[in-house]
Formats: structure tokens, C-alpha cells, sequence
């Protein structure tokens, strides 16, 4: 079975749409969904109800439960409450209703693995940027791979014979998953962070077991052009560009 995941699309339609006419493409048999579909990004309905077409498992993330004001908008930065406002002004029902369906953290049997937005530790906030917290996710949990997003930046750690390796899964890196319990984070499709502007995405082939990390190009200034339509602050265009 090979499934594709995919985290933190933020509102950016043109990433999402070229990570899945990628993946459409391809061969995969499932789609799972980190989290945070809403946010910062201009265009959240379609990001919503895109997801919620072809997900087989959707998570919700913090920025998804500050929309729906299950979480307070006073633990957001500026720009991303300001945007959180914006998108719960501009959310359709059928898109809320699929956001309030969702939670924070899941698990799967077949195949075998568990799902958090952001940590098993803090599904909602934590981020897991450090040996230690890497650690943490993977003492806390049971399965063989452990799924996170929220960081924007793709990882992938290994616990092998109580030893921590691995770390920043650039594109092209490939994971064993055969040897030691897994931490993965697919990074993110409308917002990465680690310095590659490209959309992020993970494919897991489970019965390899594999896992190799993809980033997709996409037309970044057609995102910008919308979020300055939208009045949304300059800043979450701009960073856009520097993967950032
Ligand atoms: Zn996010």
C-alpha cells in the first residue's frame, strides 16, 4: 500500500493543486492529511473542500481550530490572527463543517501508524524541531511510524536499538522504514520553511517499507497576486518566495 502525505496547505490552492496533479500522476492508494488546511493563505474553501474530496484521513490543526475558534486567536503571532479573522469571515459552511469534523491527532491499523498535527506530547502546539521532542513523540507512541506536521520543515528520525539518527529530509531523501521506529513530517505544501519554496510532500510505500521525500513547483507569484487581493498582510506573500 503506498500512501501520500501531505501537511500545512495554509489557504494555497496553486501548491496543493500541483502536488495533487503530481500524485495524480503517480500511483498511490490512500491520502492522509496533516492538518492546518486554513491560514495565513488566500484560498480556503478551495483548499477545504479539495481535501476533503480526496483525503482518506484529514487531521485538524491549530490554525483550522483557531478558525473555527475552538483555540484563541491570543496564542497566534500578528499576521497569522489576522489571517485567522480574515478566513473565518470567508469560510463556507460545507468547508466549516469538514474542518469541525476533524481532530488533532489519529491512528491507523492497516498499515500501522499514528497521526498527530503537531506532537503526540501537544497534538495542537508543540513542535518537534529537537532531538529531544523527536524523542519524546517516539517514547510516547507505540506504532512503528509516527506521522507529524506543524513545523513546516520536512524530517525524518529514526529510533533504531535506542539510538536517534537522521534529521532535515531534503527532496530526493529516502527512509528505510524496515530498521527502527520512524518520526516523519511530510514539511509543508502552502508555506515551507526550510528554505526550499517548493510544495512538500511525503510517499510512503508500506509494503517496502519506504518512504521518500518530493517537493513540487508551483506558480508562487499566482498564491502572492491573491493573498495582496485579499488585503491579507504583505509579509505572508513575500516569505513565499525564500521558503520561509
Ligand atoms: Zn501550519
Amino acid at each position: 500500500m503506498r500512501v501520500a502525505v501531505i501537511s500545512d496547505i495554509h489557504g494555497n490552492y496553486h501548491a496543493l493543486e500541483a502536488v495533487l496533479t503530481e500524485l495524480e500522476e503517480g500511483e498511490h492508494d490512500a491520502l492522509w492529511c496533516l492538518g492546518d488546511l486554513v491560514g495565513y493563505g488566500p484560498r480556503p474553501n478551495r483548499c477545504c473542500s479539495s481535501v476533503a474530496a480526496r483525503a482518506d484521513l484529514c487531521l485538524a490543526g491549530n490554525h483550522d481550530l483557531g478558525v473555527l475558534g475552538q483555540v484563541s486567536l491570543d496564542d497566534f503571532a500578528t499576521d497569522a490572527a489576522l489571517s485567522a479573522e480574515w478566513t473565518r469571515e470567508v469560510l463556507e459552511d460545507d468547508e466549516r463543517a469538514f474542518l469541525e469534523s476533524l481532530k488533532p491527532a489519529a491512528a491507523s491499523e492497516e498499515p500501522a501508524a499514528e497521526l498527530f498535527h503537531a506532537s503526540p506530547r501537544d497534538p495542537v502546539w508543540e513542535y518537534v524541531l529537537t532531538g529531544e521532542s523527536a524523542l519524546a513523540a517516539l517514547e510516547l507512541t507505540s506504532a512503528p511510524l509516527v506521522l507529524v506536521g506543524h513545523s513546516h520543515v520536512p524530517l525524518a528520525i529514526v529510533l533504531d536499538d535506542g539510538r536517534l539518527s537522521g534529521g532535515l529530509a531534503m527532496e530526493g531523501t529516502e527512509a528505510d522504514l524496515g530498521r527502527g521506529r520512524w518520526l516523519l513530517n511530510p514539511g509543508s505544501v502552502g508555506q515551507p520553511r526550510d528554505g526550499d519554496q517548493r510544495a512538500a510532500y511525503v510517499l510512503i510505500d508500506f509494503d517496502e517499507p519506504r518512504a521518500t521525500f518530493h517537493r513540487v513547483e508551483y506558480e508562487i507569484e499566482r498564491t502572492q497576486a491573491e493573498i495582496r487581493e485579499r488585503g491579507l498582510p504583505d509579509t505572508l506573500a513575500e516569505r513565499l518566495a525564500h521558503g520561509v
